[in-house]
This record gives structure tokens, sequence and C-alpha cells, in this order.
């Protein structure tokens, strides 16, 4: 065996990285590499010719130099100039793309997500850019529809978030003099989320445990806009799930009667989903708020989707920052 190249290390076959921060680095040293990415992502696959919008046809472009180093490529026919980044989640940012794809990158080689404060000590910014990045990913590049899941599914909703005290307890606590606030009066939020077996996973936020009555309708709008006719529909015995019954297969499991696996028919796999969810939001992010929860439900939803490999995680995300928000 050849002595190993230290001047220009390789991943190694056994390593369970399918890109590492080398690889990265090599294929975007720089903002002007990130911005070719984008421009040939979104308008030149050769790098040259695009669709000018003023002269209504292909034309071939030109990266000229100016003194502003100006973010464009200009039409060789009519000087029109396009901005690959107007509309993205990168326009008018003042933080640099190759932090930005740096962000991206270090997002896709966790596994089990990363906090803020990280990114924060990573690239140099201050908090609040870090947090905005990784709200500005979760929200729009990993926000993906995709077609309806078919075949076997399971369907569950959880309650992120401060869980509620028995009434007993609250009043045991005031009695002590505690306050009546805190997780005793807070609302816990309702997320719903659909799975195939061996397959993806669509997650959203349906509600609040303050709305009890709409969510049942709002689970029965999820599953219909998330799970295709006719396929087989695995849930519990909640009520909100029987009138579907007309347009799928549906299997009910009794978990009030601490019934969770009957041959085939179990929400176990949601149900995983649920706790990888929420010790990752435990964990990584100690606690979100509402105004964010649907981003964590995109982030954890995306790499549940993308789990088997982590490069089509890190492509699939800088492909979606070429496209207009
Ligand atoms: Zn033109």
């Amino acid at each position: 065996m050849p002595p190993a190249n230290r001047t220009n290390p390789t991943r190694a076959k056994s390593s369970d990285s399918r890109v590492s921060l080398m690889e990265f680095m090599r294929e975007f040293p720089d903002d002007e590499a990130c911005l070719v990415h984008v421009w040939r992502t979104r308008y030149s696959e050769d790098g040259v010719h695009a669709e000018c919008p003023k002269c209504e046809q292909v034309r071939s472009f030109k990266r000229y130099a100016t003194a502003k180093r100006r973010q464009a490529w200009t039409c060789t026919g009519c000087g029109h100039h396009v901005h690959p980044t107007a509309g993205t989640i990168f326009h008018k940012s003042s933080t640099s793309l190759h932090l930005w794809f740096y962000a991206v990158y270090f997002m896709a080689s966790t596994r089990c997500g990363v906090s803020a404060k990280q990114l924060e000590r990573e690239i140099g910014c201050n908090y609040k850019t870090a947090l905005r990045m990784f709200h500005r990913i979760r929200e729009y590049l990993m926000d993906e529809d995709g077609p309806q899941l078919s075949g076997s599914v399971e369907a569950d909703e959880t309650y992120i978030g401060p869980r509620r005290i028995k009434e007993g307890e609250r009043r045991a606590l005031s009695a002590q003099g505690i306050p009546n606030r805190g997780p005793a009066t807070k609302d816990r939020d309702v997320v719903f989320a659909a799975v195939e077996r061996q397959g993806r996973i669509r997650v959203s936020v349906i509600g609040t445990s303050q709305t009890q009555g709409s969510n049942a309708v709002a689970v029965r709008a999820k599953v219909s806009e998330f799970v295709a006719p006719r396929s087989t529909l695995y849930t519990d015995e909640y009520g909100a799930y029987a009138a579907l019954a007309r347009y799928y297969d549906h299997r009910t499991i009794n978990h009030s009667q601490r019934v969770y696996v009957s041959g085939e028919t179990h929400t176990q796999t949601v149900d995983g989903f649920f706790a990888l969810m929420k010790n990752a939001i435990r964990g990584v992010h100690h606690g979100v708020s509402r105004q964010w929860l649907q981003g964590y439900c995109n982030e954890y939803a995306f790499r549940w989707n993308y789990r088997e490999d982590g490069n089509a995680m890190f492509r699939r995300l800088i492909e979606n920052a070429a496209r207009p928000v």
C-alpha cells in the first residue's frame, strides 16, 4: 500500500462521513465558488448560457470584475445584470455566502442537530446572526413537499413543550406560595406526523392543547394532504381518524388498552420519530418556542428523510438554497 499523502487528505472508506470538511473546502473555497454554484443551479447549467429576461432568449453571460464586486452576471447581448442570489435566503444578507454555505454544511454533517451557539463559535458571528441563519435554513431549505406518502403509513400526534401539571399538584404548589405561572399555566403545541414504513416522513404543527376542538379537523386535513388515498393507515384509537376509514385501509391499535403492537398493526415508527425529535429538542436546543417549532419539525423530518446519506442531505440543501423564497 502506498504511503498516505498527507497534503491531500482523503476520507477513510470506513468513515461515517459523506462529505468531509476538507472536501467541502475544496469544492467551496470562497464566496465566489458559492456564488457560481447558485448561478449554475438557478440559471445556467454550463455557467455561461442562460435565458436573458430582457432579450427573452438564451444568451451568453459574462462575469465582469467590478469595483464594487457586484454579485452579478451580465448579458453580452443587452448588458442586463442577473443577480443569482436575488430573492433567495442570501438576498441582502450581510453574512458572506461562504459562511452561509458552511452553516448548511455544518447542519448536514451533524446527526442530531447542532445549536446556534455552536455555529456562533464556529464562524465567529454573534448569536443572533447564527440563530437567524439556522431558522432560515430550517424554514426555507428544509421545507419539502414531495409526493404524497403511500403504502403502509403510520400517523400520530404528540405534545411538545412544557408538560401541564395536574390540578392537585398545582394547588399544592400555590399552597406553598409558589406562584401560578410557568409550566402550570403554559400551553403545549400539538405536532402531527405521518410516516411510510421504511420511507419518508411529513411533520406539521397543527395546533395547541388549548385548541382541542379544532385539532381533530386539523388532523384529518393533514392526513388527506400527506397520505395518498387507499394507503394502509395505522393509527391509535383517537376519534379523529375514524372518519377517514372511507378513504384508507384504516387499522387501529388500542393504546388505551395498553396494546402497542398487534401483528403489523402498530405506530412504533412514528413514535420512534417523535422520541428522536423530542430528545434532540431537549438535548441540543433546550426547548423551542412556538414561533420556530415548524422549522424544527422541518429539520427533523428532513434529517429522517435523508438519514441514509449525509452527502445527499448537503446536496439537496444547497440546491434548495438556489431557489427564491
Ligand atoms: Zn440580454
